[in-house]
């Protein structure tokens, strides 16, 4: 009686969940990706990290994590100040997973290969939750910092290298493991840092700052990179949040942001008073000091819109291999099969261009040639993949048709996510303008990627990088025309690397509707029914 009554009517042509399976080892391209730059070495460890990342737990975990966001304790029961964010305890198992997987330290560790390693656990990781992300790439990216106060961050390279992870708000020589942030922007400008109103003051061997800034992400981080300003100019500082003697350090957490996406993790706006400070760097060159830091956070972007860019792929590809809609699976409509295969040839390129890069970042350790496309390749990949990412977790949404806009299921949260990563650390246009300088500045940059461009041997992408020299020879219409400039170079990279390491049809249709068509939504491919099938084929994960 009561199993009657509860079933209502039959439940059909409803998709089960994408898990459980070895998003490594299912995916073609991750696993080309890292043969092609000889890391065979990460497999096992990839291995574990994509069961997890595509396990029902995982998943769950993270769904929590961005559904219950962390809470701002600014003040205990008796009114003591104690600037405390209490996060979800899913949040906590999932930093303890990335943290104990070396995805903040592996590319520090391993001299050949640590970047590519690294960044097929990071295209992993990026799979499953951003907010987690955030505070892997600050610390990640801390790692250059510490060369610039070696004797002061003497204490904390080792923490920051460990694989662990210890939330305790407490000393360094306290804790295993830590991790870092970083706190520049002010209320009144984040892309224009010289305008930095913080002050800093000399106390004996320290500083003391006061002022605020309007954005800082995992406020609860051990130590924060920052910027403050001094008679020298702007200036690079260290902030500890505890104090070697067990205190707090005046670390005054306002609010939290109430944000659209990554919502697991916390940005809030916080004040310093008198708070103690390390000098990191030349007095008056903070930004010049920060900015290998920024790099490397922008690096780790890169890699991070591939994979969600995969991710979203995947759920698109599943749904539509097992909703039907007209009497067939809705893969099998030649027009969802053209969205697809559009779709896949984004994906695909993104992740080769990640991967291109995260090889030049390793390369840039012997070789000069390497170390000038890494540098100039890092904004370009950032804009590109970024402003890409956005639409393609959009149209991906679409082909889930209502059902991808909902919570429930992976694309809302892929979908929110999308846009942040073209935000922070340097906004699409100063992006842009950043590139436009290092272009101008090193001609060999330009060159470095012609070269790589030319490696496909195919006159009409060369051609794009004639375009672009002509354009960055009118420095009056360089600026204006900035986005053009590093679209132009972005896609022609994507094709070359699409030439020599996808397959001839894929690299085809890439070329011909990135360069040659003017068709700008997904879903416009030139191909007949075969051709289209056999993209979202190639695309697919193994079974
Ligand atoms: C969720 C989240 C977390 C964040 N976490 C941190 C953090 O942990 N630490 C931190 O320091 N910051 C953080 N930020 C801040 C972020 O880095 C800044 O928002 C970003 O750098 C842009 O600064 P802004 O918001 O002040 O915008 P603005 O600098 O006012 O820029 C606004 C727009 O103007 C454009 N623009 C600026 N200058 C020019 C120009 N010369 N020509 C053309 N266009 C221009 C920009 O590209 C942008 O599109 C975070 C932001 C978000 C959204």
């Amino acid at each position: 009686m009561t199993a009657a009554l509860l079933q209502t009517h039959e439940v059909r042509n409803q998709v089960p969940a994408l898990e459980g399976y070895d998003a490594y080892g299912a995916d073609p391209w991750l696993r080309a990706a890292v043969r092609r730059a000889g890391v065979e070495w990460i497999d096992s460890a990839a291995q574990a990290l994509g069961t997890y990342v595509a396990s029902a737990e995982a998943q769950h975990h993270a769904t929590l994590a961005n559904r219950y966001t962390p809470e701002l304790h600014a003040f205990d029961r008796t009114g003591m100040r104690v600037d405390r964010v209490e996060y979800h305890p899913s949040y906590h198992v999932l930093m303890n997973r990335a943290f104990s997987a070396g995805l903040h330290s592996l590319a520090w560790k391993r001299d050949a290969g640590g970047f590519s390693g690294r960044a097929a656990l990071f295209y992993l990781w990026n799979q499953l939750e951003q907010g987690t992300s955030c505070p892997v790439t600050m610390t990640f990216a801390s790692v250059p910092m510490l060369e610039h106060a070696p004797d002061l961050l003497r204490d904390w390279r080792g923490r920051i290298l460990a694989d662990a992870y210890d939330p305790r708000p407490a000393p360094v020589l306290q804790k295993a493991a830590v991790t870092i942030g970083m706190a520049m922007t002010e209320k009144q400008g984040g892309s224009d840092l010289r305008a930095v109103q913080t002050v800093a003051v000399r106390e004996g061997g320290l500083y003391r700052l006061t002022g605020h800034k309007w954005f800082c992400s995992a406020p609860m981080s051990d130590g924060f990179f920052t910027l403050a300003r001094m008679k020298e100019g702007v200036s690079c500082f260290f902030v500890p949040r505890s104090l070697p003697d067990g205190a707090r350090n005046p670390f005054l957490i306002q609010r939290l942001k109430d944000k659209v996406g990554n919502r697991s993790n916390a940005s809030a706006e916080i004040e310093y008073r008198d708070t103690a400070a390390y000098a990191v760097g030349e007095p008056g060159r903070g930004i010049a000091t920060l900015i290998n830091m920024a790099h490397h956070t922008r690096f780790d972007i890169v890699v991070a819109a591939a994979a969600m860019m995969r991710a979203a792929l995947n759920q698109a590809l599943h749904h539509a291999a097992h909703r039907e809609a007209f009497g067939k699976r809705l893969v099998d409509h030649p027009l969802m099969a053209n969205v697809l295969a559009d779709l896949a040839l984004e994906a695909e390129a993104a992740t080769l261009l990640a991967f291109r890069l995260a090889a030049a970042f390793d390369g840039a350790r012997k070789d000069a040639a390497e170390r000038e496309l890494q540098r100039a390749l890092t904004p370009i990949a950032k804009y590109w993949l970024c402003k890409r990412m956005t639409a393609v977790a959009a149209e991906a949404m679409e082909c889930l048709g209502g059902n991808g806009y909902v919570e429930e299921g992976a694309l809302a949260r892929l979908f929110r996510e999308a846009p942040l990563n073209g935000i922070w650390e340097g906004s699409a246009n100063v992006i842009c303008l950043d590139a436009l300088r290092a272009l101008a500045k090193s001609p060999e940059a330009l060159d470095a990627l012609a070269r790589e461009v030319a490696l496909a041997k195919d006159t009409r992408l060369d051609q794009r990088l004639v375009e672009v020299r002509q354009l960055l020879a009118s420095p009056a219409n360089a600026e204006s025309g900035a986005r053009r400039i590093l679209e132009t170079i972005a896609v022609a990279t994507q094709a070359s690397l699409m030439r020599r390491y996808g397959d001839a049809g894929a690299a085809d249709a890439f070329v011909s509707s990135r360069l040659e068509d003017s068709l700008r939504a997904f879903g416009g491919l030139s191909l007949d029914a075969a051709g289209l099938q056999a993209l979202v084929e190639r695309a697919k994960l193994a079974a």
